[in-house]
C-alpha cells in the first residue's frame, strides 16, 4: 500500500467511532458535563465580569497548585503574555531575541510588538524544540560580551533573551538550553503556550514547563488543552517579576481606595473574570484530559506500529508530554516526504479529518525573512515531514 493510504487507514482506525458522527477537527474545546455554565453564570450574576472579582485569583491558585509555580498572573491571551514576559526580561526596541523558526507565529510577533527582532536558531528533529547545540554554536559564531552585554557582531544589536518553545506540548531540551543561557548570562522566557501538563526532569524531580526560565507563558486559546475562550497565564517563581507582571498588566495603577495614580506606562492585559470563571471550570478537568490524551497517543502508536517510515514525535524518558497535538514524522527523502504529506493532507481534509502540516518556518514569512538566523537546515527538512493528527481528548470518551 502507498504510504499516504496506509497512514490514513491507521488514523481512521483510531477515530472510527467519533468519525461515524461527523467531521474530526484537529483539536476541539470541550465543555460538556463541566462546571462551565455554573461558574460563568455565577460570575455574570455577581456583576464582576471584568478584571476584578474572585474568579481570577481562584483560577490562578489552581494553576499554581497544578504546576507548582509560586506565582501565576492571568493575561488576556498568550501573545500578550509573551510580550509582557519579554518586556520583564528587559527586551527593548532594536534588541534581538533568540527563538526557534518552528513555532506558531505569535512567538515572533510578541518579540516584534516590543520593537525587537527575532533571531532564529535551529531545532532538533526529535522534539521539534530549539537545539541547544545550534544555540551555543550560533552565539559562539556571532556574539561577544561587551560591558556585560551580549552584542551581535554582525548587526551590532544587543541580544537580550532566549525564548524556547515547547512544541505541541513536548518539552524542549530546556536543561541544556539553560546551561547555554547561563554561560552568556541571557534570560529565558519560555513559550509554554502549548505545554500545560508537560514536565521535564531536573535533578530528582519533574519541573513544569515554563518554570525553567525567568518567566513562562501558557495559553488558553480555544484550541489548547484547556481554554478560557481566549487567555493566558504567566508563571514564575521569581516574586519580583511576578509583582511587576501583575502591576504592568493592570495599567500600573498604584493601590489606593479611590485615587487614580499610575507610576509607569502599563498595559490592560488582565484576563476578565468571565474568562477566568470558564478557565476554572476547565482546569478541574485537566487531569482527566491528560489521561485521555495519553490513551489516544497509545492508540495512534499501536495503529502506526506496522508502518515503516512513520514515527510519532515522542518525548524522552526525562520528559512528560501533555500530548497536546499528537504528530507524526514521515521518514523519507525530501521529495517523497513532501509528496506523501501533500496527498495525505488533501485526502484526509476532503474526508473531514482535519490533519495539519507543521507551520511554515517563521523565517520564510515575508515580515521575518530578513531576520538574523543561524543554519536552519533541520527546521527546513522537518517542516515538510510533520503532520499533526486529530488530538482532542474527547475522541477517547
Ligand atoms: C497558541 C500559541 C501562542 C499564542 O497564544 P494565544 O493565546 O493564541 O495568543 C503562542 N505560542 C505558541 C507556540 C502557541 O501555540
Amino acid at each position: 500500500m502507498e504510504l499516504d493510504k496506509a497512514i490514513l487507514k491507521s488514523i481512521t482506525e483510531v477515530i472510527k467511532k467519533p468519525y461515524e458522527l461527523g467531521e474530526i477537527p484537529l483539536h476541539e474545546p470541550f465543555f460538556e458535563s463541566t462546571n462551565a455554565l455554573k461558574y460563568v453564570s455565577e460570575c455574570i450574576n455577581s456583576g464582576f465580569v471584568s478584571s476584578i472579582g474572585k474568579w481570577g485569583s481562584l483560577f490562578e491558585d489552581k494553576i499554581c497548585d497544578f504546576t507548582g509555580a509560586k506565582n501565576a498572573i492571568l493575561v488576556t491571551n498568550g501573545t500578550v503574555g509573551l510580550r509582557l514576559g519579554l518586556h520583564l526580561a528587559g527586551v527593548k526596541i532594536d534588541n534581538e531575541v533568540l527563538i526557534p523558526p518552528i513555532s506558531f507565529v505569535a512567538s515572533a510577533n510578541a518579540v516584534s510588538h516590543l520593537g525587537a527582532c527575532p533571531h532564529f536558531i535551529d531545532i532538533n528533529e526529535e522534539n521539534l524544540g530549539m537545539c541547544p547545540i545550534a544555540l551555543e554554536k550560533r552565539l559562539n559564531e556571532i556574539a561577544e560580551i561587551k560591558n556585560g552585554v551580549v552584542i551581535n557582531k554582525i548587526t551590532k544589536k544587543v541580544i537580550k533573551a532566549i525564548m524556547p518553545v515547547h512544541i505541541f506540548g513536548n518539552p524542549a531540551e530546556i536543561i541544556e538550553i539553560k546551561k547555554v543561557s547561563k554561560k552568556w548570562n541571557l534570560p529565558i522566557v519560555e513559550d509554554a503556550a502549548e505545554a500545560l501538563g508537560s514536565w521535564k526532569k531536573d535533578g530528582d524531580s519533574f519541573v513544569h514547563c515554563g518554570l525553567f526560565g525567568e518567566i513562562g507563558l501558557i495559553s488558553f486559546n480555544g484550541n489548547k488543552i484547556i481554554t478560557c475562550g481566549g487567555g493566558g497565564v504567566l508563571i514564575t517563581n521569581n516574586q519580583k517579576l511576578a509583582n511587576e507582571a501583575r502591576h504592568l498588566s493592570t495599567t500600573a495603577k498604584k493601590k489606593h481606595k479611590y485615587m487614580f495614580d499610575h507610576d509607569q506606562i502599563g498595559w490592560n492585559d488582565r484576563m476578565p473574570s468571565l474568562n477566568a470563571a470558564l478557565g476554572l471550570s476547565q482546569i478541574e478537568e485537566l487531569e482527566n484530559r491528560i489521561s485521555l490524551k495519553k490513551k489516544l497517543y497509545k492508540k495512534y502508536q499501536d495503529a502506526f506500529s506496522g508502518i515503516e517510515n512513520v514515527r510519532l514525535i515522542t518525548s524522552k524518558k526525562d520528559s512528560i508530554s501533555n500530548n497536546w497535538l499528537i504528530s507524526l514524522e514521515i521518514i523519507a527523502d525530501d521529495y517523497e516526504a513532501e509528496e506523501t504529506s501533500r496527498k495525505l493532507l488533501n485526502k484526509a481534509n476532503d474526508l473531514g479529518i482535519h490533519l495539519r502540516p507543521l507551520w511554515k518556518p517563521l523565517n520564510k514569512l515575508s515580515m521575518y525573512k530578513n531576520c538574523q538566523k543561524g543554519n536552519l537546515k533541520k527546521a527546513e527538512v522537518v517542516s515538510k515531514r510533520i503532520i499533526s493528527l486529530p488530538s482532542s481528548p474527547q475522541l477517547m470518551l
